[in-house]
């Protein structure tokens, strides 16, 4: 089963795709969770790419286009994976399809804007897993700590209000059209699409989405 979700930052897809990925037995591939330990880890990538993260910009196609390249070739992405986070472009979707990447489902999360921000400014991340935490709905149990590792949490530097409106504004213009781009292909058979309110709790909307899982299973 592969599959996309999409939608806005702080609609939730990290935090869903992480529970797709424990039930399902699919890994969720971040590009943002790629670009963050590469950053973290100091690499050739992280260090290039340091800045624009920051300031709530996209990182150009090449780089994330080798990035997803690299790891869909990994072994436990046999049996499918759950992109999150990809494609942002018109040039990543079609880097999809030019390389026979079929997809079988996409899911757009959509949310206001209140909920986004509330979301957002709440996250804290584990950058070494890419696990995700919520001061008020999904605190770790240690305060600042993550739950496995005991490791700090940190809070994302593009989780500032300023580069969150700019990632907005990002999302709208270069990523909202793929919406048309999927609903497309749905038309013509190619993929399922399916859009759900984001703003429910994580439990309603992780319900909604096993249940349209479990109809493309079976
Ligand atoms: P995310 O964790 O998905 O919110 O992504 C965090 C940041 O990583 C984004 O604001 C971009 O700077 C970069 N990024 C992640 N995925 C992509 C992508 N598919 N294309 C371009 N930039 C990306």
């Amino acid at each position: 089963m592969r599959i996309i979700l999409l939608g806005a930052p702080g609609t939730g897809k990290g935090t869903q795709s992480q529970l797709i990925e424990k039930k399902y037995n699919i890994p969720q591939i971040s590009t943002g969770d790629i670009l963050r330990d590469n950053i973290y880890s100091k690499t050739t990538i992280g260090n290039k790419i340091k800045e624009i993260i920051e300031k709530g910009k996209l990182i150009s196609d090449d780089i994330v286009c080798h990035v997803i390249k690299t790891r869909i070739q990994k072994k436990d992405c046999i049996n499918g994976f759950l992109l999150d986070g990809f494609p942002r472009t018109q040039k990543q979707a079609f880097y999809l399809s030019n390389n026979n990447i079929k997809i079988d489902c996409v899911i757009e999360l959509t949310a206001s804007y209140k909920s986004i921000l509330h979301r957002i400014s709440g996250r804290r991340v584990h950058v070494q897993s890419g696990r995700i935490y919520h001061i008020q709905f999904n605190p770790p149990k240690i305060f600042g700590k993550d739950d496995i590792t005991g490791q700090p949490l940190i809070k994302r530097k593009d989780d500032r209000k300023e580069s969150v409106k700019k990632r907005l504004r990002e999302y709208f213009k270069t990523t909202y059209p793929l919406i048309q781009h999927y609903l497309h292909e749905e038309k013509i058979g190619k993929i399922k699409f399916f859009r759900i309110n984001g703003d429910e709790s994580t439990s309603v909307i992780n319900k909604k989405i096993e249940l349209i899982l479990n109809k493309i299973i079976l």
